[in-house]
């Protein structure tokens, strides 16, 4: 039983260390030195704390307090995170697990140590679940690796590979255990060199390999040689690996030495039940003849009930069969068919329940024949594990393939298109089998791919890991779109680069959408700012006030009517800035507005900073999107002064009046009541002269002529006075007439003189007017008298004429061929008083013409003159065509005229 045992510690995959009470190693397997990094004599005898944290292995010894089962209940299923050390120092995680072993040197303890860096890594890649590729990449690291744990783990095989030529390429533990050559010693040299001198010489080498590429696999028993040059009886079986075309790749050899050593079985037993691994023990019968503990727990029976069982009770019979060596071929070649077939294996349970399972097989010759060790995983975690991480990508695989917003692809490192989902299609056109295997750049406009755009994001992205660009890119109809990109590397765990992922979004919309926001944004900043500077730039207050009175806006004008700024004024109400009484006043004509519900001017009287100011304001209801009224608004404009100067206007004017009118009246009354006594004294000269003409002396005649003449001029003045305070003040309304009615009656008043002179007056025909009959034939009389008295050595002429401007006035012309004026005097004669000529030469006072200004001012027009000295004068008047209000006379005057015509 001991060979067996020793068979099963050095096939354990795991790391097997046994410790003494002082914590000393006394035995470990090829695997322990594998994993620590150690030869086996560096470890025995050493403190086991160097290989294992001192913590954890102080606590492993069973020391005199406590027995060996007590400290070791201590440590299973502690779950803490355990390190082990290499010799060159590395750390790298690891599960133990522990077994007493009662021994004639007192109580060992049996640690069965498992690296599980692998494992690590693979609980990561599942969180990281980054890509089915990766995955499978370091599922096929970890099958190698299991297959060189195993080759390394069978210690009791040499196993190689050569080359066609019988050149050594490969080379595991067991190889350099049996025939002693370190790996790097051997490698690349010919397997010759294990054979005895005298079977090179007959070109046996040759032979075996010649044997096994003709049948394809070859075996024997003969002697071979070690390194040291020491003989050894060897088991071989040699196989030809071939490439599925069947082409020659080389060979293996599988070699096992029949001359074995001895050791204790005790501790093999102990290493047996320490294996984390259910432990199966078989013999070519196919009947179970030994199991550990982990066995029993795993398929559910006692140890009992399947020692002596057909294993094909617990795996599969299929398997189990072709597991046992017989008569036609070694347990070697049985292992050579098994190893790495990758087949899924499940184990069933003694309730029938299977759980997958994974095997590793090394044979063990015995007593009995050749025995089959079957170390059994379950990796139902693991499947399921697996079985979750498929799941969730194929989860991905149909998120990704199904969106269609975006273009989801990958490229190869040289920018080839490796998929392609439905969004790729929508967006960019191509169907997969148009765009697989195309370089990307044919989505690239033409100057982007002149500037080698492409290429510099790829490089990009490899260099920094991800890129994004916003730009224009094509469609397989060539159309442009605005493309929103993200190019990621894909590294695998290695970090090479395995190629790219492209995500890309049409932006186009988008971009538009902003395009057109930004230039409405522009144009209504533009319109803001416009507005805004009209409202500053006004000197009118303007404003915005919400309901309860308080400023929304405010340009500065209306925050200097309080002396504030406008940031000042901005929230503060009409209340606090006006005294109650304009407050309320303010605030009722908002009211008003709000009400109204429309916009209108106003006065506003206001006391501010204690001066009562009059606003002319406009303003109506400020309302908001929805159409509803939330305050006022308004532009009001202060009209203070000019109302002030309206009211000095008003009041001037009414004095000017009150005095014009006293002025009249009195020239009227003097005019009037000088008459009387006038009379009295003109018709008493008249008297005079008639009766004592002639009769007194010369002296007497001529003062009673000087007398004559006196009264009658006095006569004349009075009498023009009067007409020219009268002048204008008919008192009658106005009415349309005919002006040449006026016209005739004027030459009719004027015969005489116009007898006299010989004159001729021709007119052209005459409209109607609006006038005063009376006053118009008073101002023809008045300029005609004048063309007639004021004439040259010629005969005079006169003519009167009538026509009409663009204004609608219709201007009157009396033209004489008189004497014409300086124009120096044209303002002055319409004076009162004021003549040209002296009393001598032509007789007068000086009031004609200023009668004729003011009954033509009177009737809303003017008067003025042409005229050149010698050559004639034209006077002019214009009279409005429709009734004017036309200031009638005061009342006073008014009265005295009536009074004048009922004399
Ligand atoms: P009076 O004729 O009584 O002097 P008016 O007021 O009618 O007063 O005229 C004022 C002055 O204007 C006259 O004294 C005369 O010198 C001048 N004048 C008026 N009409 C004419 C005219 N047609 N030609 C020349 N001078 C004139």
């Amino acid at each position: 039983m001991e060979g067996r045992y020793r068979g099963l510690l050095e096939a354990a995959p795991d790391g097997m260390v046994v410790v003494n009470q002082d914590g000393e190693i006394v035995l470990l397997n090829l695997e322990a030195e594998r994993q620590f990094g150690y030869a086996r004599d560096e470890l025995v005898g050493q403190q086991v704390k160097r290989i294992i944290p001192e913590g954890f292995a102080e606590r492993l010894i069973a020391d005199g307090a406590r027995s060996a089962a007590e400290a070791l209940a201590q440590q299973i299923g502690t779950g803490i995170e355990l390190y082990g050390r290499r010799k060159n120092g590395n750390e790298f995680p690891i599960e133990i697990m522990l077994s007493p072993l009662g021994s004639p040197d007192g109580v060992l303890v049996t640690a069965a140590i498992r690296d599980i860096s692998g494992r690590r890594a693979a609980e990561k890649r599942l969180a990281e679940m980054e890509s089915k590729r990766r995955f499978v990449e370091d599922a096929l690291r970890e099958s190698e690796e299991r297959y060189r744990v195993l080759l390394d783990g069978i210690r009791d095989y040499a196993i190689f590979m050569m080359d066609p030529e019988g050149r050594v390429i490969s080379w595991n533990a067991g190889a350099e255990r049996i025939k002693g050559y370190k790996a790097d010693q051997i490698v690349g040299q010919s397997f010759s060199c294990f054979f005895l001198p005298e079977d090179i010489r007959r070109g046996r080498p040759e032979e075996v390999l010649r044997i096994t590429a003709r049948d394809g696999r070859h075996q024997e028993q003969a002697m071979r040689v070690r390194k040291d040059g020491s003989r050894f009886l060897a088991s071989l079986t040699f196989a030809a690996l071939r490439d599925p075309a069947g082409s020659l790749l080389g060979f293996s050899e599988f070699s096992h030495d029949l001359s074995k050593s001895k050791e204790s079985e005790a501790k093999y037993r102990g290493l047996l039940e320490a294996a984390p691994d259910a432990m199966v023990v078989v013999n070519q019968g196919g009947e179970i003849v030994l199991l550990n503990v982990q066995a029993e727990k795993q398929f559910g029976y006692s140890r009992d009930e399947l020692v002596g069982q057909q294993v094909g009770n617990i795996i599969p019979e299929g398997f189990a069969e072709r597991l046992i060596a017989d008569g036609t071929r070694s347990a070697a070649e049985a292992l050579a068919q098994q190893i790495g077939m990758g087949i899924e294996l499940s184990g069933r349970r003694k309730d029938g329940s299977r759980f997958p399972i994974e095997i590793m097989l090394s044979p063990l010759e015995s007593a009995e024949g050749i025995l089959v060790t079957a170390a059994i995983r379950d990796i139902s975690v693991r499947k399921a594990a697996e079985e979750h991480l498929r799941q969730s990508e194929e989860l991905l695989r149909l998120t990704v393939s199904s969106v269609k917003d975006y273009a989801i692809f990958m490229l190869d490192p040289l920018g080839r298109i490796a998929t392609w989902n439905e969004g790729a299609e929508m967006l960019k056109g191509y169907r997969p089998n148009e765009i697989l295997g195309r370089h990307f750049s044919c989505f690239y406009p033409a100057e982007d791919i002149k500037s080698g755009k492409p290429e510099f994001e790829l490089k990009e992205a490899a260099l920094t890991g991800h890129i994004e660009d916003t730009g224009f890119r094509l469609r397989k109809d060539g159309s442009r779109y605005l493309a929103d990109v993200v190019i990621t590397a894909l590294h695998d765990g290695e970090g090479r680069l395995r190629g790219f992922g492209k995500i890309i979004h049409d932006i186009t919309d988008r971009k538009e959408a902003e395009n057109n926001l930004a230039q409405m944004t522009r144009e209504l900043t533009l319109k803001n700012q416009l507005l805004g500077s009209v409202v500053e730039g006004t000197t009118d207050p303007i404003y915005v006030r919400d309901l309860e009175n308080r400023f929304l806006l405010a340009n500065s004008a209306c925050a200097g009517l309080f002396g504030r700024s406008v940031i000042q004024v901005l929230g503060t109400s009409m209340r606090e800035l006006l005294p109650n009484d304009s407050y309320y006043a303010v605030a009722q004509s908002d009211r008003e507005v709000v009400l109204a519900g429309d916009t209108r001017t106003v006065e506003e009287v206001a006391e501010i900073d204690g001066i009562v100011r009059i606003f002319l304001t406009t303003k109506g209801p400020y309302r908001d999107a929805d159409q509803k009224t939330i305050g006022t608004m308004g532009v009001a404009r202060d009209i203070t002064e000019r109302k002030r100067s309206e009211e000095r206007l008003v009041k001037t004017a009414r004095e000017l009046k009150r005095s014009n009118d006293e002025l009249q009246q009195f020239a009227y009354v003097a005019s009037h009541d000088l008459q009387e006594p006038l009379r009295m004294v003109a018709s008493f000269t008249e008297l005079l002269a008639k009766r004592y003409k002639g009769r007194l002396d010369s002296d007497a005649d001529e003062f009673i002529d000087f007398a004559v003449d006196g009264c009658n001029r006095m006569q004349g003045l009075i009498r023009d006075l009067l007409a020219y305070s009268r002048a204008g003040a008919s008192g009658k309304a106005l009415h349309r007439c005919p002006s040449e009615d006026a016209l005739n009656n004027a030459l009719v008043n004027l015969r005489a003189a116009i007898e006299e002179s010989g004159a001729v007056v021709t007119h052209d025909p005459l409209p109607a007017i609006w006038t005063d009959d009376k006053q118009l034939t008073q101002v023809f009389q008045n300029l005609i008298g004048n063309a007639v008295k004021y004439r040259s050595a010629e005969v005079p002429c006169v003519h009167i004429s009538a026509t009409k401007n663009q204004s609608g006035e219709w201007i009157f012309s009396v033209r004489d061929n008189g004497l014409g004026i300086d124009p120096r005097y044209f303002e002055r004669i319409f004076i009162l008083f004021q003549r040209l000529h002296g009393q001598t030469e032509f007789e007068g006072t000086g009031i004609g013409l200023a009668i004729c200004r003011k009954i033509v001012e009177r009737l809303g027009g003017r008067i003025w003159v042409e005229s050149e000295a010698g050559k004639g004068s034209t006077f002019h008047f214009a009279l409005p065509e429709t009734p004017q209000a036309a200031e009638s006379g005061a009342p006073g005057e008014r009265d005295l005229a009536e009074k004048e015509a009922k004399r």
